[in-house]
């Protein structure tokens, strides 16, 4: 395939930084041991990435024992992988942290890198400390991970946590992020919290890696009323790849099942609510997409289900675009 037939994607989330911490690797460019690295998004024709620091689980505490460390001295370290990696090869990527930068790298050349924090357990109930990651680069916050924090309660079988919406602070931290320009992900989040951040947020919104629940009855998927919401507030659902969250049961994904899951999402949300959030690194099984070096893949696909160059070119960048530009400074 010619680099000028490749359809540029955006794609708002993966775990690189965390499996590089866990390998000992701090640059990203070749890292053939991860799903994905700064080579492979080239390859795929990448024209964003969000990159997550995924703050370690409770299980990963476990396994780690003392080898742990405390959140503030872990979340350095991947921001300094990060920023390490776009200083080493600034030639191919460069920060972005509105849709200016995102502007000036295309003209580049380069893809841009989106910084992003998955887990508001790393804020501590502290409202100047969100002020704090913005300065260091900080773009897009996932509210909560799987265990309740400052902000609220996380995604759940337990239909009385599922139903918990958000904390004071985490009520008053919405306003803060839409002033700072952090994007809101409720990705992960109670369906409560969903509902208020909904009701609070005076900004558009995203489920930066959730898929359609109808479609695979999920707690981290979304309903078709959310999904609606979503799109009503201008906001997008970035496609997650995980097997799981795309047909019950599985432990394998089909281009088939990205092809039904982005489908319903644009059918329900509008044209202009579905992308791409693939979880690459943070997911296992038997996946269509080995990594971005096969999103063109799936660019086929959508056009083989029916939809235009013009209409794949939405779910791929035009739609997260806009939500950069509506929200971030
Ligand atoms: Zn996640």
């Amino acid at each position: 395939m010619k680099n000028e037939e490749k359809i540029p994607f955006i794609d708002m989330h993966c775990d690189t930084l965390m499996q590089a911490w866990f390998r000992l690797k701090r640059d990203i460019y070749h890292f053939p041991s991860a799903m994905a690295d700064v080579q492979r998004l080239a390859q795929g024709g990448c024209k964003a990435q969000f990159f997550a620091i995924f703050l370690q689980s409770m299980r990963m505490k476990k396994i780690l024992g003392p080898l742990m460390q405390k959140d503030d001295a872990y979340i350095e370290t991947l921001m300094s992988t990060f920023y390490r990696t776009l200083k080493r090869h600034s030639g191919v990527l460069a920060f972005a942290g509105n849709a200016q930068d995102l502007e000036r790298n295309k003209r580049e050349g380069k893809i841009s890198a989106f910084l992003t924090i998955e887990d508001g357990r790393a804020v501590r109930g502290r409202m100047e400390t969100l002020e704090e990651y913005h300065k260091k680069g900080v773009r897009l916050l996932g509210l909560t991970w799987n265990y309740p924090n400052c902000f609220g309660h996380p995604n759940s079988t337990n239909i009385i946590e599922m139903k918990r919406g958000l904390s004071d602070f985490g009520k008053e931290a919405i306003g803060e992020l839409n002033r700072l320009g952090i994007v809101i992900d409720v990705s992960h989040l109670s369906d409560g919290g969903f509902w208020d951040v909904a009701e609070l947020s005076q900004k558009p919104f995203v489920a930066s890696h959730s898929s359609a629940r109808v479609l695979c009855p999920h707690p981290r998927n979304l309903t078709d009323e959310m999904i609606r919401t979503i799109g009503e507030k201008g906001g997008v659902v970035g496609m997650n790849q995980n097997p799981e969250f795309l047909y019950p049961g599985s432990q394998e994904n089909r281009i088939e099942d990205l092809v039904a899951h982005l489908l319903h999402i644009r059918n329900v949300g509008g044209r202009e609510c579905a992308a791409l959030g693939s979880d690459y690194d943070g997911i296992d099984g038997k996946l269509c997409l080995r990594g971005p070096q096969d999103y063109q893949k799936l660019a086929h696909a959508l056009k083989k289900a029916g939809l235009s160059e013009t209409e794949v070119e939405e779910i791929f960048y035009k739609n997260v675009e806009r939500v950069i530009q509506d929200v971030m400074r």
